[in-house]
């Protein structure tokens, strides 16, 4: 029997020359010289390039991919990825600005989120994005707005469907939620869509985020297209657009597995004809953050002090919280866990010895919260040295509260 804890899985995405993480081809050490300073946070480009294309090459020809930004919206990021997907999500007009300074038509970009404000409506409208209703108030105020403005708005009804998405992590569809319309609403709301003259183009139902389970998101997947059906028969003009969400997931934590993509695909393959056959002038969308970008980035503080307490080894770096609440466990997680963390300028230990020990990894702040790596084994590291965490490249600087304490903000970089 097997009783050895779950390791994180090997993480490969990143080449390590002399001992040293290399990214976008540059070693770290060398990256850090060129910015100047810690903490920051670097992405690589080619690895972007790189998971789109594993994406085109596993979803079916039909499929339109939409990056869902709040992921990550640093506008080097968003322009990059503008040249290889075939849409955006935004969720504020703060996001849509960014997406609207891209290439991309501005039909291509949707607006989703609860609460959305007037002015918010108005802007997006005169923009000419669709508009994904979260609810009847909204869809009356965007009537409105359309009609002061003299532009018929182009809008879609998020559904909060009547099933959840198992094993997400964070689930937003299903039961009672602040997102979408019930789906029981729908077709009274596509009546009144009607006879306010609306532009329809279709649905969008989104059920959770960072989803390890193929099985699971084949399932969710198979109910969307049912329940998109079953709802555009509902509908008085024709069905242009089934958006079916995201959610798909990235190994952060021991024990954690890549998705297997190749079987979401094969799913996928088997059900999009039908939907293409009941509904022929419909898009089929998947919009992504997370899977897109999270394994490009990494997140790199150096070691300021090591610090023994009680036969207890604390590095205590220039990073933490205030610039990576996830890592440290308080973006979702239920129970603390270490995101895979390495010491980026000597992976394998010093160059004469490997040597390792149990640490913890905690950040400046005055809270036992600032926590990046708790009773970790890692190659023992000294002051000055990079701790970089890993799988950093979504919900990092822009989740996190920079404010906290005060310190100044990290700078980002595309490489
Ligand atoms: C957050 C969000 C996404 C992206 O979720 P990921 O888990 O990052 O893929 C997609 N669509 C909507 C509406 C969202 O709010």
């Amino acid at each position: 029997m097997n009783n050895s804890p779950p390791e994180h899985v090997p993480l490969t995405q990143f080449a390590i020359q002399d001992n040293c993480l290399q990214i976008g081809g540059i070693p770290l050490t060398r990256l850090l010289q060129r910015i100047g300073t810690t903490p920051f946070y670097a992405y690589d480009r080619h690895k972007i390039t790189q998971r789109i294309g594993l994406l085109r090459e596993h979803l079916p020809t039909e499929i339109h991919l939409h990056y869902a930004m709040k992921a990550n919206p640093m506008p080097a990021v968003v322009q990059h990825l503008a040249g290889l997907v075939d849409g955006i999500d935004v969720a504020s007009v703060g996001e849509m600005k960014i997406a609207l300074d891209t290439t991309l038509p501005p039909g291509r970009i949707s607006f989703a989120g609860p609460g959305k404000k007037g002015h918010e409506l108005s802007c997006a409208i005169a923009a000419g994005v669709v508009l994904n209703m979260e609810s009847e108030q909204e869809m009356e105020l965007i009537a409105q707005y359309g009609e002061c403005l003299g532009i018929t708005p182009k809008v879609a009804i998020r559904i909060n469907p009547n099933f959840e998405l198992k094993s997400s992590g964070m689930k937003m569809g299903g039961g009672p939620k602040p997102f979408g319309v019930d789906a029981e609403r729908v077709p009274n709301m596509l009546m009144r869509l009607h006879a306010l003259g609306l532009d329809f183009l279709g649905f969008h139902i989104f059920g959770g985020s960072q989803n390890l389970n193929a099985e699971a998101i084949q399932e969710a997947h198979t109910k969307a297209f049912q329940l998109g059906l079953q709802l555009a028969e509902h509908a008085l003009s024709p069905v242009q657009l089934i958006n079916i969400g995201g959610g798909f997931g990235v190994p952060y934590f021991p024990g954690d597995q890549a998705l297997n993509l190749p079987i979401i695909g094969e799913n996928l393959r088997h059900l999009v004809p039908e939907v293409k056959r009941q509904l022929p002038h419909a898009q089929i969308v998947i919009e992504l953050g997370r899977y897109m970008v999270a394994e490009a980035g990494i997140y790199v503080c150096r070691v300021l002090e090591r610090k023994l307490s009680r036969e207890h080894i604390f590095l205590i770096t220039d990073g933490g919280l205030h610039h990576h609440l996830a890592a440290s466990g308080n973006f979702g997680q239920v129970i603390r866990k270490n995101y895979p963390v390495v010491i980026g300028n000597k992976v394998y230990g010093t160059e004469t010895e490997t040597e390792t020990e149990t640490v913890s990894i905690v950040g400046p702040l005055c809270t036992p919260l600032d926590v990046l790596v708790e009773h970790m084994q890692m190659t023992k590291a000294s002051v000055g040295d990079l701790v970089v965490v890993l799988q950093s490249g979504a919900y990092g600087l822009t989740a996190s509260p920079t404010s906290f304490l005060n310190h100044p903000i990290p700078i980002e970089v595309l490489v």
